[in-house]
Parts: structure tokens; C-alpha cells; sequence
């Protein structure tokens, strides 16, 4: 079974703005895929919801064989792993670090809200650091740091709770080509280690076709998808 299912989501915003209209499309279990549209499409919103950090309004989402999250029914996934569903990331396209907060702090938050303190907290904090080559500035505050490396500390704090999904809304987007580059690449490295499933948000063909095994290309207006291309993975995952 696949990991993650939507059958027929649609969402609207008030009368005037349909998002997304009956969208089908399923998430398999170790698949880096790639929602690849131009701006306004829907694909923030298909991850959102897909977060239940919104509600459809129609259509049903199914994750981890768990079905009966009707619209309306749902509530947020994202976070630990609790009863009923797995630990799932999610990497906004702003880093949106707490500026009073070291790099640790930061990264300590998600199991903080779940009532893991700092000292039983610490070897999964220092573990999501080395993940993402900051090992070395746990004690840095984000204005010491890049946008790179702010980036870097946000998917570290994603992947703290050790997810099953993590979830990736254009987190590039805003950095200078080279270090995107360099994002993309380390980005694959903790994909392959971890064994996770990614979906991720781009409106950059290179990006899709470059990191991931499967693209799913959206039309806008309303938010659907128009294509698929499955990326023979010639890529290995040792
Ligand atoms: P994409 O991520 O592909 O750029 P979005 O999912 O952000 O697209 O947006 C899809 C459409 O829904 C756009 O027309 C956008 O303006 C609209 N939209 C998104 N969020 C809201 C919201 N909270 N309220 C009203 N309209 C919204
Ligand atoms: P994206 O990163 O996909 O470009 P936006 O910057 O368009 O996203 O949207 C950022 C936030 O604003 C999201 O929470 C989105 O739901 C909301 N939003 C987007 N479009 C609208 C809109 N037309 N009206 C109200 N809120 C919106």
C-alpha cells in the first residue's frame, strides 16, 4: 500500500480561489518525489494539506493505511510519531528559526513540544546536526549564520523526530545557485541514509529532475496534475 493517498482533494479559498479540484495522487514508501509546477498551481497547498496544517474542503487524504481523514476531519500530523501515525517533517521555504534560540535550541524544539527536554533530547539534536553538516554550531545563533546554513539548521529541526515523510515546500527557493546546489546534493545523501520519503515543492524543472525518482507536474487553475514522469533510479541507495 502506498504510503500516502489523496483521492479527489479539492480546496477552495472563499468563493473566488479553487486551489486544487479532485486531485488523485498517491506518495510510495521510499520515493523522493517532486511536485513541479508554476507559481500559484496549488503545490503549497497539496503539501499543507497533505501536513494537515489545512483542511480539503472535499476529497479524502489517506496516510499510512489510515483512512477516514474526510474533510473536516483531520488535525496536524506534523511532529513525533504519536498514536496512530508516524513522525512526518516539514521544511517551509523560509527557514523560520527562533532568533532567541542557539542552533540546538532550534533544533530542540519540535521534541521540546512533545516534552523531550534538552538533556534526553541531545543525542537526537546532535544526531539531525551531523545529518546536515552542523555538528560544529550548536552553539551558533541564526544571525551568526547564512541563509544556507539557516536552511540547514530547518531541515535539521524536520528531521529530529526521525520521520517516516518529510515534507519540502521550495526550501531553495530563495538561496544563490551554489548552495543550492550543495543543498541538493547533501539533501540526497540524507535521503539515501535515512531511507525517508521525501515530497518535495519546486517549480524548478533542474530540481525535480535532479534529486528526484518521480515528478508529478501540475497545471494551475484549477490545481491539477497534468503529468507524471517516473526517473529511472539508476541511483543507488546504499
Ligand atoms: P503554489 O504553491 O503552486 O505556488 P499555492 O498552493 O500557494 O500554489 O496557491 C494556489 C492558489 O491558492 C493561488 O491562487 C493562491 O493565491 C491561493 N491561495 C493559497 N493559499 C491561500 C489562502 N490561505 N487564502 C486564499 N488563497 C490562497
Ligand atoms: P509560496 O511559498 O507557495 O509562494 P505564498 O508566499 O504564496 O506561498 O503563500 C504564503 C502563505 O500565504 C501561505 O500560508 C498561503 O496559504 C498564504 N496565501 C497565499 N496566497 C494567498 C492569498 N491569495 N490570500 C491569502 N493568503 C494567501
Amino acid at each position: 500500500a502506498p504510503l500516502l493517498s489523496l483521492a479527489g482533494v479539492g480546496k477552495r479559498f472563499g468563493n473566488q480561489v479553487t486551489a486544487l479540484d479532485g486531485l488523485d495522487m498517491e506518495v510510495r514508501r521510499g520515493e523522493f518525489l517532486s511536485l513541479l509546477g508554476p507559481s500559484g498551481c496549488g503545490k503549497s497547498t497539496a503539501l499543507r494539506l497533505i501536513a494537515g496544517l489545512a483542511e480539503p474542503t472535499s476529497g479524502r487524504i489517506a496516510f499510512n493505511g489510515n483512512d477516514g481523514l474526510a474533510a473536516g476531519k483531520r488535525r496536524r500530523l506534523i511532529g513525533p510519531a504519536s498514536a496512530g501515525h508516524p513522525a512526518i517533517g516539514f521544511v517551509f521555504q523560509e527557514p523560520t528559526l527562533m532568533p532567541w534560540a542557539s542552533v540546538f535550541g532550534n533544533v530542540h524544539l519540535p521534541l521540546k513540544l512533545a516534552g523531550t527536554g534538552r538533556r534526553e533530547a541531545e543525542p537526537a539534536i546532535m544526531e539531525a546536526l551531523e545529518l546536515v553538516g552542523l555538528d560544529g554550531f550548536r552553539d551558533a545563533y541564526p544571525r551568526e549564520l547564512s541563509g544556507g546554513m539557516k536552511m540547514r539548521v530547518s531541515i535539521a529541526r524536520a528531521l529530529v523526530t526521525k520521520p517516516r515523510l518529510l515534507l519540502m515546500d521550495e526550501p531553495f527557493a530563495a538561496l544563490d545557485e551554489i548552495t543550492r546546489f550543495k543543498l541538493n546534493n547533501d539533501l540526497l545523501q540524507v535521503w539515501r541514509q535515512l531511507n525517508c520519503t521525501i515530497v518535495f515543492v519546486t517549480h524548478s524543472v533542474f530540481e525535480s529532475v535532479y534529486l528526484s525518482t518521480r515528478i508529478l507536474v501540475f497545471r494551475a487553475r484549477p490545481g491539477r496534475i497534468a503529468a507524471e514522469l517516473a526517473i529511472d533510479p539508476a541511483l543507488e541507495r546504499d
